[in-house]
C-alpha cells in the first residue's frame, strides 16, 4: 500500500453495472431481461438516472429527458428511483471492499478505487485475487460489476469502461500508452463534449494521436487542461486514492447557563439543534434514519431515547422527531440542564441530482438557500421565529446569536 496521499503504484477501479437497475431487479426479478428506465414516469419533467442494457439498445442513456426515453422505447418499464435502497447497497459494497483492501476511495454511489500497491504478498496473485473479490461481491449481493486494474486511477478507470464491453481488464505496468492509444478520446476522463468536438475537428479521434504530438500544441489550445490531456493520453496520472471514512453519527447538544423548566424554551432549543444537525448532515452529504434525544436533568440524571424514521436530512423532520421523543422522555418535573439531538445510521445522500417528489424539491431548495445564507453570513444568520423569540424573551437564555428570523417552516 502506498502512503496516504501518495499516488498508487497499482490501482483497481471497480464499477457496478447498471447499478440502479440491478438493485431494482433484486427487489423485483420480473424486471430481468426487460428494458428498464430509472428516473420517474415518462410524462414527468426529469431525466434518466439509470437504465438497463436492454434500454440502451434503443439509444436511451443517463441524463436523457424521460420523455425522450419514452419516445425511443415506449414499452420500457419506467421506475421512480429509490435512493435509500441504492445507498444501502452501495454501503454494503463498501463494507465488503473495506474488508479486503487497506485503502478504498468511494468515488460515487457505484464506483470505487482501491489502492493495491504492494499488496501482492497479502492478496496473492493479482488476477486470482481480483477475480475472487469480484465474485465474492457478486455472490454476496447478487450485483454485477466490472473492474479494471492498472498503474494509476486514470488507466484503471478506462480499463473498467473498456471492460464493460470486453470483460475485466488488467493493464501491465508500462503498457498504459499502448493500451489507451486505439481508444476514442471520449473515453478519457476529463474530455468533455467541447474538448471532444475540438479534438475531432483537429482530426484526432484516437487517444494515440494526442500522445504522438507535442504537449505544446495542447497547452496552446486548452491551457492547463491541455497539459493534463497530453499526460493522460500517455497514461500518466498521479492522483492518490483518497481513503473513505464512514461517518457513524452526527449530533449537537446545548447546555443551559441556568437550568430551565419552560417548555417553550426547550422547544426553541430543539429547533435550533435540529437546524444545526440538519445543516451538518446536508453539508457532509448524509441522510439519517435514526434520531436520539438526550436529556440531562439539573440533578445530572440523564435519559436518552431513540426513534427511527424514513431517511432524511431536513430540519423540520429532525425537529418533529426530536419533539416526539422528548415528550415521552421528559417524565420528571425537574429542571433541565442539557438537551441534545444525535443522528446515526447515516448513509450518503445521492438524491440531490434526482429530485422527483415535489414536496422534497420544495424543501431541498429551501434548505439549500438557508445553508447558503448561513455559509455567507454565519450560522446564526437565519433561524426559526420561535428560537429568536426565546432569545429576545425575558430570560434571554436561549441558544445565542440569531440576528433575524425567517418564517417557521413547519
Ligand atoms: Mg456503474
Amino acid at each position: 500500500m502506498s502512503e496516504a496521499g501518495a499516488s498508487p503504484t497499482r490501482c483497481m477501479h471497480l464499477d457496478m453495472d447498471t447499478f440502479f437497475v440491478s438493485v431494482e431487479r433484486l427487489m423485483d426479478p420480473s424486471l430481468n431481461g426487460r428494458p428498464v428506465v430509472v428516473g420517474g414516469t415518462p410524462f414527468q419533467r426529469g431525466v434518466v438516472a439509470g437504465c438497463s442494457r436492454e434500454a440502451r439498445r434503443y439509444g436511451i442513456h443517463s441524463a436523457m429527458p424521460l420523455r425522450q426515453a419514452y419516445e425511443l422505447c415506449p414499452q420500457a418499464v419506467f421506475l421512480h428511483p429509490n435512493f435509500t435502497h441504492y445507498a444501502e447497497y452501495s454501503d454494503r459494497v463498501s463494507e465488503l471492499l473495506e474488508d479486503s483492501v487497506p485503502v478504498l476511495e468511494k468515488a460515487s454511489i457505484d464506483e470505487f478505487y482501491l489502492d493495491i500497491s504492494g499488496c501482492g504478498r497479502i492478496l496473492g496473485e493479482e488476477g486470482n485475487w481480483s477475480h475472487r473479490l469480484k465474485h465474492s461481491i457478486m455472490g454476496e449481493l447478487q450485483l454485477p460489476l466490472t473492474y479494471g486494474i492498472a498503474r494509476n486511477k486514470l488507466v484503471a478507470k478506462v480499463a473498467t469502461n473498456v471492460g464493460k464491453r470486453h470483460g475485466d481488464m488488467r493493464v501491465a505496468d508500462g503498457g498504459e500508452a499502448p493500451f489507451l492509444a486505439p481508444h476514442h478520446v471520449r473515453i478519457l476522463p476529463g474530455v468533455g463534449e467541447v474538448m471532444e468536438r475540438d479534438l475531432l475537428a483537429m482530426g484526432m479521434p484516437r487517444i494515440g494521436s494526442i500522445a504522438r504530438l507535442s504537449i505544446q500544441l495542447f497547452t496552446n489550445m486548452f491551457g492547463k487542461h491541455g497539459r493534463s490531456l497530453h499526460e493522460h493520453s500517455r497514461g500518466i496520472d498521479h492522483s492518490p486514492v483518497l481513503p473513505y471514512r464512514r461517518q457513524k453519527t452526527l449530533g449537537a447538544e446545548h447546555t443551559y447557563m441556568e437550568d430551565v423548566l419552560d417548555p417553550r424554551e426547550m422547544e426553541a432549543t430543539f429547533k435550533y439543534l435540529a437546524q444545526r444537525v440538519g445543516r451538518d448532515l446536508r453539508e457532509r452529504g448524509f441522510l439519517t434514519r435514526t434520531i436520539t434525544v438526550k436529556l440531562r436533568y439539573a440533578d445530572f440524571v440523564t435519559a436518552t431515547k431513540t426513534l427511527h424514521c424514513d431517511y432524511t436530512n431536513a430540519d423540520h423532520v429532525l425537529y418533529r422527531m426530536a419533539e416526539r421523543i422528548f415528550r415521552s422522555l421528559y417524565t420528571r418535573r425537574v429542571r433541565v440542564r442539557l438537551l441534545g439531538i444525535s443522528t446515526s445510521n447515516l448513509i450518503e445522500d445521492y438524491g440531490q441530482m434526482f429530485l422527483f417528489e415535489e414536496e422534497e424539491e420544495k424543501y431541498d431548495g429551501l434548505y439549500a438557500g438557508l445553508d447558503e445564507i448561513r455559509r455567507r453570513f454565519g450560522k446564526h444568520a437565519i433561524t426559526y421565529g420561535s428560537v429568536l423569540e426565546q432569545r429576545n424573551g425575558p430570560s434571554g437564555r436561549g441558544p445565542s446569536g440569531p440576528q433575524y428570523a425567517v418564517s417557521s417552516m413547519q
